[in-house]
């Protein structure tokens, strides 16, 4: 899973690096605001926990679909056709990765007025 936001001022994506897997764990960790530089203009932004939105990280998609790949070429050879249940583990992972985005998403902290 991927977490990113937009720049106030370039409008490029930050992406945020955090161990937190929902946005209330990330809102425990960083508080309800969290201070992100950008890569691109190096300018500072203020973001609220709500503005961090999360995608599926396709780069880990594309690793996990490669391994089952090659572990499929391989046993092949040796369990032959139901080699290809290993095939099913980025489909797994890919399951598993939208459903944690999907709660990390749809769930939204209360904004405290300021
Ligand atoms: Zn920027």
């Amino acid at each position: 899973m991927k977490l990113y936001t937009y720049c106030k001022h370039c409008k490029e994506e930050i992406n945020v690096t955090t161990k937190a897997s929902d946005r209330g764990s990330l809102q425990m960790k960083h508080g309800d605001h969290l201070d992100l530089k950008c890569e691109e203009c190096n300018g500072m932004n203020n973001k609220h926990v709500n503005d961090i939105k999360a995608e599926i990280k396709y780069s880990s998609l594309f690793v996990a679909l490669g391994i089952s790949i090659l572990v499929t070429l391989i046993l092949w050879f040796f369990i032959g056709a139901i080699s290809t249940l290993s095939l099913s583990i980025p489909l797994l992972y890919w399951k598993i990765q939208s459903d944690t985005i999907h709660k990390f998403n749809s769930y939204m902290v209360r904004r405290k007025p300021i």
